[in-house]
């Protein structure tokens, strides 16, 4: 996918391009770090260089929180007091806005008349009052999303737009679960108003080497027109290159034709990520921002978000950014074996003694095409990252499904969404005081047997007696 509506950035060293090209993603200078510690061979599998607008970023252009004074489409929306701003969202700010989405239209709005939802911004005064060391806890709550009810949903909602503006059908990916459900959905939505040859596909590919990818959850992607090809690859990496050969060789599909958008890999979704961490962190102000971290697309959507307000001096260098990631195999430790110059940087209060391996498959794993760029971010004195246990795991289940029936809030989650809420706990263990915590709750989408389980253990489904 090559693109003139986007313009693209090294991460690692920022140098510019004015187009974006999907087959191009590792930045190849001489004096940038992005390809260090990688071996030739695999250097197709990840990525530095990220799409960014063409026009100049304009904080004031972002939607205001308080949901009376916008009805911006994938923004997020609050009813907590105290964030309403001076005077209406003007149209002026809606057309700058629209000038910095990783698309040309939002299509998908004006054509096929359907809405991406927004994410909700919820206050906890209890998990606040419960916690020693905090004076204020947030949830950024992105199950509020009506697609997937994940953060999948903004991702494929920046994809189907891009790809429908630049009329490509083919959309691919490597997937667990929630990513190609979300796109299916969307897919299919659009797809009802298509005539045939116009109509979108979308191609989940699947290893069945680790079976952890239930038949439940390939039967929802099929359920909504998705297409589902299992391949052995031993455990190995599926690069876009074999993602593009297996759709060749099922449905005579050239390679050009075909976008790989992997998460991590499709750009436009971590882009529309920074956007609304530019918009929730610019006017909340956090203290300290707790993320999940699997393939780490929304995290460094909050990092860059975060870099732009820090070095902008929009908020103090003593904000914290805490990635959260799964006891054991995680795309943090990855980097560790890999990397010979990174040292640990493990945030305190977590055990990182071996307190069990939490259930947390949407997490699991070493591999993510944004690897070197999750390496760079760890070279920020605001970036901290957090091994989650079982034990920490089971004690954020308690935690929320206590306080999920009461008036105070209620979001759902599934179990690796519990990623956030567990940092947040741990770092009590180390005393530090935090002003004012931001969680983000990834949301519920589909869930394995084994998941609805765990869920059930904290009776976080527990009905309501009539
Ligand atoms: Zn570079």
């Amino acid at each position: 996918m090559k693109t003139d509506l986007l313009h693209s950035e090294c991460l690692v060293c920022k140098r510019k391009e004015e187009q974006y090209d999907s087959s191009a993603l590792l930045c190849r200078e001489k004096d940038c770090l992005a390809d260090a510690d990688l071996r030739a061979l695999e250097r197709p599998n990840f990525i530095s260089k990220l799409p960014v607008s063409k026009n100049e970023l304009d904080l004031a252009a972002l939607p205001p929180l308080d949901f009376r004074q916008h009805a911006q489409d994938m923004f997020a929306m609050t009813a907590v007091p105290g964030f309403q701003e001076a005077g209406q969202y003007s149209k002026e700010q809606e057309k700058i806005l629209k000038g910095l989405l990783p698309f040309q239209d939002n299509l998908l709005g004006k054509q096929f008349h359907l809405r991406c939802g927004n994410p909700i911004l919820l206050q906890s005064k209890k998990l606040g009052s419960e916690l020693n060391n905090v004076d204020d806890a947030f949830i950024l709550d992105f199950s509020a999303y009506g697609w997937s009810n994940t953060l999948k949903d903004p991702r494929s909602w920046a994809i189907i737009n891009h790809a429908l503006g630049e009329k490509l059908q083919h959309l691919a990916l490597w997937t667990a679960g929630n990513a190609g459900y979300s796109l299916s959905k969307i897919a299919q939505a659009v797809n009802r108003f298509l005539p045939f040859r116009e109509r979108l596909n979308v191609y989940s590919i699947y290893d069945s080497y680790n079976d952890s990818v239930e038949r439940k959850i390939t039967f929802e992607i099929e359920k909504h027109g998705g297409h589902i090809h299992t391949i052995l690859s031993q455990g190995n990496i599926i690069p876009p290159a074999e993602i593009q050969e297996q759709i060749y060789n099922r449905h005579m599909i050239e390679s050009d034709q075909i976008w790989c958008v992997t998460d991590g890999l499709e750009g436009v979704g971590n882009e529309m990520y920074k956007l609304i961490f530019l918009q929730v962190l610019s006017k909340l102000k956090p203290s300290h921002v707790f993320v999940p971290v699997g393939t780490g697309n929304l995290y460094i959507g909050a990092f860059r978000a975060l870099k732009h307000l820090i070095d902008n001096k929009f908020l103090p260098g003593s904000t914290k950014l805490i990635g959260a990631v799964p006891f054991g195999n995680n795309v943090y430790n990855d980097i560790l074996k890999n990397s010979k110059t990174l040292n640990p940087r493990l945030r305190e209060g977590g055990s990182n003694l071996n307190l069990g391996q939490p259930l947390m498959p949407k997490l699991v794993g070493e591999y993510s095409p944004l690897r070197q760029c999750i390496k760079h971010s760890l070279e920020e004195p605001f970036v901290e990252m957090m091994q989650i246990t079982e034990r920490s795991q089971k004690h954020a289940l308690n935690a929320l499904s206590n306080e999920i029936y009461r008036e105070d809030f209620k979001v759902s989650f599934e179990p690796s969404s519990l990623a956030g809420f567990s940092a947040l706990l741990d770092s009590q263990n180390n005393g530090e005081h935090i002003g004012s915590a931001l969680v983000i709750n990834t949301g519920m989408g589909n869930i394995s047997e084994n998941e609805e389980n765990f869920l059930k253990s904290g009776s976080g489904l527990r009905r309501i007696p009539a």
